[in-house]
């Protein structure tokens, strides 16, 4: 091994990865704890249900949701979701904003046959771009924070002509606070910010966009039964999926929501992601060979921190060297090609941890001259 980080630098927990993401210990002990009576059950019986109304409950309280809206749920992650928006929230056309891979790749899934083409708003990586008021434009959609850059855009309702706005959260959820009402659709996958494993999507889904997705349903659009937003409505209002979920996935959501409401909810994990952001940005803005990626401080996500280094350092050493020491998943995103540190401030991670990084990222730096 190159360099050996003294033990005293390093973070208590090493991962800093921004999805699969860190799970905390607590929440593996309480999965194995209850892991003989609820894995290998049935989704149709009342241990799973319940544990589906646990988190649909949980993630209302979290989000504080207002009357009327709901938590819906299907399989199939957030990609999954772009696909069914695509078929069953779409009504003629989008409208996309586009600062990163994320927003990208829902922009992609709108541009399907049966719509008319996405009015797609480009904006350079590490930037952030806005909505705009289109006639015929029924959806508005960007990422709440975009992973692939760590920019971070407002949750704001754009028109009121009955179009929807519609939120990727996937790595923001529980992360960055919010005001429900301005969104119509918040959806997420769990294992970023939320401290979960992978594989199912979720969704705050206000009577508009309930009401959009049963217009649609009853039109005469095909629609696949897994994609169907009107069948993932209906199934969760009974505390279930059409087809089996990861019940892995579910608890421990299930438990990361528990302890994060056990702590102060949202406003708590906010004021926890800031300040672990915080510590990455004032340090690279202090640097003499680092700098924060987004130029725009109200820009920066405070969930996902991009650093990006001098010619003279080369950012994939130090992410190897880290992982060498047991530090893990600070490679930027890979499509990105930056010479950059990509690391997660997610609520799970510890502030100080985050502390002891910038001291072994300091340390790695002075080893290399
Ligand atoms: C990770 C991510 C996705 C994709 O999530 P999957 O559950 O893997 O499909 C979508 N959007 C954003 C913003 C993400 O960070």
């Amino acid at each position: 091994m190159a360099i050996e980080i003294p033990r005293e630098l390093l973070p208590v927990d090493g991962r800093f990865g921004c999805g699969p993401s860190k799970v905390r210990p607590a929440q593996i002990e309480a999965l194995s704890s209850v892991g003989m009576s609820l894995l290998g059950t049935s989704h149709r019986q009342a241990g799973v249900k319940n544990l589906v109304g646990s988190v649909r409950e949980r993630l209302t309280t979290l989000f504080r949701l207002p009357d009327g809206y709901e938590i819906v749920l299907g399989n199939g992650g957030s990609t999954a979701f772009w696909d069914a928006a695509a078929f069953g929230l779409i009504e003629r056309r989008s409208q996309n904003l586009v600062f990163g891979e994320f927003g990208g790749k829902f922009a992609k899934a709108a541009a399907a046959p049966w719509l008319e083409t996405p009015d797609v708003r480009q904006a350079e990586p590490g930037t952030a771009t806005t909505p705009e008021p289109v006639d015929g434009v029924d959806v508005y959609a960007w990422p709440h924070n975009e992973t692939s850059t760590g920019v971070a855009a407002p949750v704001q309702r754009v028109a009121a002509d009955g179009a929807l706005t519609v939120i990727d959260a996937t790595s923001a959820a529980g992360g960055i606070d919010f005001d429900a009402t301005q969104a119509d659709v918040y959806y997420f996958a769990p294992q970023k910010n939320l401290g979960s494993d992978g594989g199912i999507w979720f969704a705050a889904m206000s009577p508009a966009a309930i009401e959009r997705i049963d217009r649609i349903a009853a039109s005469d659009r095909y629609i696949p039964e897994f994609l169907s937003l009107k069948n993932a409505v209906d199934n969760s209002r009974l505390n279930q999926t059409l087809n089996t979920p990861a019940l892995t996935t579910l608890h421990l959501l299930d438990s990361q929501l528990e302890w994060m409401l056990g702590n102060g909810g949202l406003s708590w994990a906010a004021a926890r992601t800031a300040e672990s952001s915080g510590l990455l940005y004032d340090w690279a803005s202090a640097s003499d060979v680092a700098t924060p990626f987004v130029a725009n401080p109200a820009d920066r996500s405070p969930v996902v921190v991009t650093i990006d280094f001098d010619d003279s350092i080369d950012a994939a050493t130090i992410a190897k060297t880290l992982r060498a020491n047991g530090v893990v998943d600070t490679e930027p995103y890979r499509k990105l090609g930056r010479n950059q540190l990509r690391v997660a401030t997610f609520v799970a991670i510890e502030p100080d941890d985050v502390r002891q990084l910038i001291r072994s990222i300091d340390y790695v730096l002075a080893q290399q001259g």
